[in-house]
């Protein structure tokens, strides 16, 4: 059932990406891809080195209509029509269960409004993990600022640096699948506690790519000598985890994921 909803979904997703579909490929869920199919030697005799001017990619999953967004919003619209025909009823006609269909209708209309919560847009890629807050705000978890990914009660959560960001399996199967296999390409040493999640097969088609902004490594810290990064033409990055570095003291390994940076 799972996999029928992932080959439901490309399609709906696919008409407007069609332009980026290659760079996507050359994201890192593709090396993910080379490892897993055995290729690893390979994948890692190359550096994961990067200058701030280097390609970076994400993908952008919508929300799945979920049962419980259906039940809202239809609860919604019953309690109003129930609320509607009561004050109608009571008033105009005097109906004899008018009240009881006002309140029928009231209770309908407060359940829809709360169980239905305004949906989120996950993103998934060079940049970590991001849950879209509103239209102007993503909240975002870096690869390197993970500590640990679990899996529990239809929830793939990520947790770092005293924050916790979670993926629904329900709403957003893809997002999670890709999330999850790019975490055990990219971090495996920290993917925890994930037993049988029941998602999809991951692609590193679904969603929408989303070409992203330059990166700004000038401010940031270099993990090694924990100095700050001055000039932007000093810095460097491990396009794993995403950790940073100066460039004059860029160790052999990336000291969070241990890709190769030599
Ligand atoms: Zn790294």
């Amino acid at each position: 059932m799972a996999k029928s909803t992932a080959t439901k979904l490309r399609p709906a997703t696919k008409t407007t990406k069609e332009a980026g579909r290659g760079a996507a490929k050359a994201s890192a869920a593709s090396d993910a891809k080379g490892k897993k199919s055995g290729k690893s030697g390979e994948t890692s005799r190359k550096t994961r080195l990067r200058s701030a001017g280097a390609d970076r990619v994400e993908r952008r999953f919508v929300p799945r209509a979920s049962a419980g967004a259906v039940g809202s919003a239809l609860a919604t619209s019953i309690g109003g029509v129930c609320a509607g025909a009561g004050v109608w009823g009571k008033f105009a006609l005097n109906y004899h269960y008018a009240p009881h269909l006002l309140g029928v209708g009231a209770l309908l209309a407060a359940i829809g409004l709360i169980t239905g919560k305004s949906p989120v847009a996950i993103r998934v890629g060079d940049l970590g993990i991001g849950v879209e807050k509103d239209q102007d705000t993503i909240e975002r978890m870096a690869w390197y600022e993970i500590d640990a990914v679990r899996f529990a009660s239809n929830t793939l959560s990520f947790t770092g640096r005293g924050r916790v960001l979670s993926i629904s399996t329900v709403t957003h199967p893809e997002a999670a699948a890709l999330a999850l296999a790019e975490a055990r390409a990219r971090i495996p040493a920290r993917v925890v506690d994930v037993a049988d999640t029941g998602l999809p097969p991951s692609s590193s088609d679904a969603g929408e790519l989303i070409r992203l902004e330059p990166l700004q490594l000038a401010g940031l810290r270099c993990k090694a000598t924990d100095r700050i990064i001055a000039v932007e033409k000093d810095g460097k990055y491990c396009a794993q985890c995403g950790q940073t570095y100066h460039r004059e003291a860029v160790p052999g390994n990336c000291l969070t994921c241990d890709a190769r940076l030599a």
